[in-house]
């Protein structure tokens, strides 16, 4: 008799929960156990986002990000569409404010155009017929680009799995795994189990698996901490859908922007400091090993010597009310400090090589029995379909 086989998962966010969609649609006998540590799926990165649908101008051509943000957008709306998940391809606007980002506003255009991004350059009077209250010198409009509501798409995955008959272990922390010449291992909540093949999908933990199955490579992640403010109901009318600035090539996350979120509170942010625990959401907690292990890193000494300048400047932004307003005023002149209430935080995963550089792209580790999603950053959630597709093909040979 021919045995089912076997496949875990690890991590409950979004990139998890559609790897184990996909697989689940395409070998129906294989069986998935899914653990995730926290009581919920989609309780770090996949839930605590900025809810953008992003259209895949930005990224390198070529890359992984390009390439699996462009197929992950549609199948994301595909996939809203029929399980009847909340989203609006609203667009967005990209607003240059000052000359020296108009060449940087073009590079970001002609990358769109190169990654099959539907998108147009408009003017100075253009802004306003698409955000009244929103002033620059010229901008990009991206129609395809819109809001979503992540945690629906993260539960309702969670739902369509348990419906097939697999299951999702909550409160289960994986603290373990090996593998042999024929198959993986991991050991949770002090039981071990056995699987043709692991799939760890940890987010913020992710390089922490890499080092459990021993395997080794040249990064570790680095957690950076965002805050958001929302708009008092009286100010939502300052924002209609999706307002963002350039973005700095140094630091292409740094940068707050408008976002319409599906509920139709407008939210402000987020910023990026380096956070002191890598799951840690408010700005008092801290987490001896979660620093002590960074600052041993080498990667992360390059980077706070090299970038100081800016991690004092975010830090300032997440200190003052005021040096954020004055970062929302060059998007929106017209906003008030009392037209924004401290609302919630995110903390983002990003893989840092020892030389300090940050891994740009997403990153997959293979190993015989085992397989890491290393590097996810935004726009993983927009991807997240097509990641699970793109590990489904990966893993073909070994499930077939
Ligand atoms: C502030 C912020 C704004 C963003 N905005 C956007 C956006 O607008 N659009 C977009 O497309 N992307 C955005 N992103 C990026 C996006 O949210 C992430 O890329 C995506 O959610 C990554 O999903 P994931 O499943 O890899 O990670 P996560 O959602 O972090 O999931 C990893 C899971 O693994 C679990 N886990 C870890 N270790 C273990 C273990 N040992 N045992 C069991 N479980 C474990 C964790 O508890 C967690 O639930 C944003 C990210 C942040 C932080």
């Amino acid at each position: 008799m021919r045995q089912e086989k076997r496949v875990a998962l690890i991590g409950g966010g979004l990139v998890g929960l559609s790897t184990a969609y996909a697989i689940s649609n395409r070998w129906p006998d294989v069986h998935i156990d899914l653990f995730e540590k926290e009581d919920r799926v989609s309780a770090h990165q996949s839930g605590r986002n900025s809810g953008v649908i992003h259209s895949g101008i930005y990224y390198k051509p070529g890359s992984l990000k390009a390439q699996l943000c462009h197929e992950g957008r549609s199948k994301l709306v595909d996939f809203c569409s029929r399980e009847g998940v909340v989203f609006d391809t609203c667009g967005k606007l990209i607003v240059a404010t000052t000359p020296d980002e108009i060449p940087r506003l073009q590079h970001i255009f002609d990358r769109g155009k190169e990654n099959g991004v539907r998108c147009t350059l408009i003017s100075a009077e253009e802004i306003s017929e698409f955000e009244p209250h929103a002033t620059g010198l010229k901008a990009i409009h991206v129609p395809d680009a819109g809001i979503v509501d992540f945690p629906g798409v993260a539960r309702r995955l969670q739902a369509i799995l348990e419906e097939k008959g697999h299951s999702i272990f909550l409160n289960s922390p994986v603290d373990s795994l090996s593998e042999s010449s024929d198959g993986s291992f991991l050991t949770s909540l002090g039981r071990s189990h056995a699987y043709d093949l692991i799939i760890s999908c940890g987010g913020l933990q992710s390089d922490r698996l890499v080092k459990l199955s021993g395997a080794i490579t040249d990064f570790q992640i680095v957690p950076f901490r965002g805050v958001y403010y929302e708009l008092t109901a009286e100010a939502r009318h300052l924002c209609s859908n999706l307002i963002y600035p350039v973005p700095d090539p140094a630091y292409p996350f740094l940068g707050v922007h408008f976002t319409r979120m599906t509920d139709g509170r407008i939210e402000v942010g987020p910023n990026a400091v380096l956070a002191s625990a890598r799951e840690g959401y408010s700005l008092k907690t801290w987490n001896a090993h979660d620093v002590m292990e960074a600052v041993r890193f080498k990667g992360f000494r390059h980077l706070a010597r090299n970038h100081w300048r800016q991690g004092l400047t975010e830090l300032h932004r997440t200190l003052s009310k005021n040096a954020y307003l004055k970062a929302l005023k060059t998007l929106v002149p017209s906003i008030r400090a009392q037209d924004l209430i401290p609302c919630r935080s995110g903390i983002r995963a990003q893989a840092l090589r020892s030389d300090g550089s940050m891994v740009d792209d997403f990153v997959i580790v293979e190993q015989p029995h085992i397989v890491h999603v290393c590097n996810a950053p935004s726009p993983a959630a927009t991807a997240c379909l097509a990641i699970g597709d793109s590990i489904a093909d990966r893993v073909e040979s070994r499930l077939n």
